[in-house]
């Protein structure tokens, strides 16, 4: 695996709470890490610490081999860090003005070919560009947030759960879509509670009280009692092993 980000002793907080403690990550060229953790566990203070929307206080983050955690967020961005934030979209602005604002650090002519590629991969965002994000189905609007994020042309899409408010069936539309970009080459790092997509994961990282407890693939954490009955709330005899996903269409 050839390392695209990885995080060593990764220590940070708010004020005098300290929320992660010696946090260690990788996630390799091309490939979908999950981070799995429950309310709470400090997820998105990682996330926003990665892109350097929260200072880190000990440790260190690499990104494609340099040492990325002193810089300021723009300049993450540049060299190919993307984020999603839960709610993932500007509601008030259309989904043209969204997706261009997710090109802001891109030059004009680049944004511009991205953005129709973009729409091919989305065609129902296509035939909503000139609405408002606020007006878009729940799942529509996670699709604009995905490519709001990939509208900069990431290597690597940092996404802070991108289940949040979604119905199971938009859930597998994400999904789905997050398949088809990962077939494409994309790496992804997705923060999450919802075991379904351990479906997309190569590997898989637990965060629990804003510490790493388990770095594994999908079956290993299967293999463990306590993890499954943790995160699957199934003991050994039940069935609950996730399938892996297949890259769909999205169009479909
Ligand atoms: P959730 O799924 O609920 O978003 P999470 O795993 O993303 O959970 P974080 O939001 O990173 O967890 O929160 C980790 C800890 O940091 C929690 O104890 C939370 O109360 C605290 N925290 C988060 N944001 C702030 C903030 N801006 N100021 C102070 N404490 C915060």
């Amino acid at each position: 695996m050839t390392e695209l980000l990885a995080t060593r002793g990764l220590e940070t907080g708010y004020g005098t709470m300290q929320v992660l403690w010696g946090v260690d990550i990788d996630v390799g060229e091309s490939e979908t890490v999950v981070l799995l953790g429950s309310n709470g566990a400090g997820k998105t203070t990682l996330m926003k610490c990665l892109l350097g929307l929260l200072p880190q206080r000990g440790g260190e983050i690499r990104f494609r081999g340099e040492s990325i955690g002193r810089l300021p967020t723009r300049a993450r961005v540049q060299r190919g860090l993307a984020f999603m934030s839960e709610l993932g979209v500007f509601p008030d602005l259309t989904v043209d003005e969204n997706i261009d604002l997710g090109a802001l650090f891109t030059p004009r002519a680049r944004a511009r070919t991205r953005a129709a590629e973009l729409y091919d991969l989305f065609p129902v965002l296509k035939e909503k560009r000139r609405q408002a994000a606020g007006g878009l189905s729940g799942g529509q609007r996670k699709m604009l947030g995905i490519a709001k994020a990939l509208a900069g042309d990431p290597k690597l899409l940092v996404m802070d759960e991108p289940s949040a408010g979604l119905s199971p069936l938009f859930v597998a539309t994400v999904i789905r879509s997050l398949a088809a970009c990962r077939a494409g080459g994309l790496s992804l790092l997705i923060a999450e509670q919802n075991v379904k997509f351990l479906e997309l994961g190569d590997r898989v990282f637990t965060l629990e009280g804003g510490r790493i407890r388990f770095g594994g693939t999908p079956a290993e954490i299967q293999a463990d009692d306590g993890l499954r009955r943790a995160y699957f709330g199934l003991g050994q005899d039940d069935p609950g092993q996730p399938d892996r996903g297949q890259a769909h269409d999205v169009r479909t």
